[in-house]
């Protein structure tokens, strides 16, 4: 058994533990990070990265698949072909590079990295079980960073060809076809993506829509792509069961069941926090469900102890984790910090692309009277340049003085204009402030300026 002392311990080398670990080391925190599987956590090993590059590949095979159907603006393509194994071996090699650098990160910041599956002993003293052993570590301050896992699906645990995501994206082969079930961000963006490839998907949906914290007007754009694609969705439909042997699907939508044939099986319907299995029943920390309660220095109920990202209540996104690893790097290390962001942006890698950012329109406090600008990129220049003119910007003010409360946008690479949006709700502007800023032309991001001039006073204007 080994010792170690630290100031700062981090439980879980994920998007919130490595940013966590990496700014308090540089502040000179003597700092350890634990971590049981490998670095980089969920985001770079299993989610956002992994799915981005598969959306990507199935992207440009698809477009690929278009043009070689008929000339688009004169480019011919003939008989694009995909090789899945290659195809895999550029994922994983995206994965591995940015693994590598979290890790060159680390040691550059000067933590200490140790492997193992980590459980508290009491609220200063944690165990770790790794390969070489148990060490026990007692830190002044420390972080539960253990992000989160996919939620199986009573009657339907994840084995054999039923896949999670994390299955889905590690498959040897393009499934033939494919249920997908819950129409939640993963399982459309994954769902998308293999349709693009070429499986056969159906997209199983409990409840009447998609995307259900967006309205139907933002993801309308998404059901008709779903729909160019060859997607059968399946709303307001229940899995009853699971017959590997006949590969057989069995649902239940309204009072008629149903069977459905398919090779493989998608379970997409959430996550649930990593709090169980870390000793944290005699910490007695407040929870909120299955989640740690955290004040807005991001310290769970029992002082010295904190928590971020995915085991918080709150987005499970990975740019939440890092921006709370960022205040609690800084209150351990001294600095007068506490979480003060106003919105948490939002981005579905669908086709078309949806972002949120703030409130949106059914969101609004009620003795706020606010007002809904949108301009459809059907007349922006730069959409139809880019022969795609699907969606629109939209920005939500409050009618009193314009300030903007939520920006809104489903289209051509909507993805990179989110945190322009965010910025804006973060400064506090207003309609006036993004009419009157040059947005260069022609460019998808006109679209937001265009939507504020529809609102904008031209008597404050410049
Ligand atoms: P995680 O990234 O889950 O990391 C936690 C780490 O803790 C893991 O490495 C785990 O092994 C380790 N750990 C757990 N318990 C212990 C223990 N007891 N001891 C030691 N180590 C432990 N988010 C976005 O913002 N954008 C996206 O596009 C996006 N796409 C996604 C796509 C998919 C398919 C999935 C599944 C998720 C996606 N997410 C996305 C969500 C994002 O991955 C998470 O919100 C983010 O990873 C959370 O970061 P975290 O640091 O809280 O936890």
């Amino acid at each position: 058994m080994t010792d170690l002392r630290c100031k700062l311990l981090v439980i879980g080398g994920g998007p919130g533990g490595y940013v966590c670990a990496s700014r308090a080391a540089r502040m000179g925190v003597d700092t350890i990070l634990v971590e049981g599987n490998r670095v980089g956590g969920t985001c770079l090993n299993v989610g956002c990265i992994p799915s981005k590059a598969l959306i990507h590949t199935a992207q440009s095979y698809h477009h690929a698949l278009q043009q070689a159907a008929g000339a688009a603006h004169g480019v011919h393509v003939s008989d694009p072909r995909l090789d899945w194994n290659e195809a895999g071996e550029w994922r994983n090699d995206v994965v591995s590079r940015l693994c590598a650098g979290v890790t060159g990160l680390l040691e550059r910041s000067g933590v200490k990295s140790l492997s193992g599956w980590a459980t508290f002993r009491d609220g200063k003293t944690v165990e770790v079980r790794g390969e070489t052993g148990v060490t026990v570590i007692r830190a002044e301050h420390v972080v539960i960073a253990t992000g989160s896992r996919p939620v199986d699906l009573p009657g339907l645990p994840i084995g054999g060809r039923v896949l999670d995501s994390t299955g889905a994206l590690a498959l040897d082969h393009l499934p033939e076809s494919i249920a997908v079930v819950g129409a939640g961000y993963i399982g459309l963006e994954l769902g998308t993506a293999f349709a693009k490839l070429g499986s056969k998907v159906t997209m199983i949906e409990v409840g009447p829509r998609i995307l259900p914290l967006y309205d139907e007007k933002l993801t309308r754009p998404v059901r008709r792509r779903l729909d160019d694609l060859g997607v059968e969705l399946m709303l307001d439909t229940r899995v009853t069961g699971w017959d590997e042997g006949s590969s057989t699907l069995n649902l239940l939508g309204g009072d008629a069941e149903s069977a459905l044939n398919v090779q493989h099986v998608l379970v997409t319907i959430g996550r649930a926090p990593n709090t169980d299995g870390l000793g944290l029943e005699e910490l007695h920390l407040r929870q909120s469900g299955p989640f740690l309660e955290i004040d807005d220095r991001c310290q769970t109920s029992m002082r010295g102890v904190y928590a971020i990202g995915d085991v918080t209540p709150g987005p499970m996104l990975a740019h939440r984790a890092m921006a709370q690893a960022e205040v609690v790097a800084d209150v351990v290390a001294g600095k007068a910090a506490a979480w003060d962001r106003i919105c948490v942006p939002a981005v579905c890698f669908t086709d078309p692309e949806i972002v949120s950012v703030g409130a949106l329109p059914g969101e609004v406090p009620e003795d706020i009277k606010a007002v809904v600008k949108e301009f459809a990129f059907r007349a922006n220049g730069r959409a139809l340049t880019l022969d795609d003119v699907e969606g629109f910007v939209r920005i939500v003010y409050r009618e009193t003085d314009h300030l903007i409360l939520g920006v809104q946008a489903t289209g051509p690479g909507v993805s990179e204009l989110v945190s322009g949006f965010a910025l804006v709700i973060e400064a506090g502007l207003r309609l006036e402030d993004v009419a009157a800023t040059i947005h260069a032309h022609p460019t998808i991001s006109e679209a937001f300026q265009e939507a504020a001039l529809l609102g904008a006073s031209m008597a404050n204007h410049g």
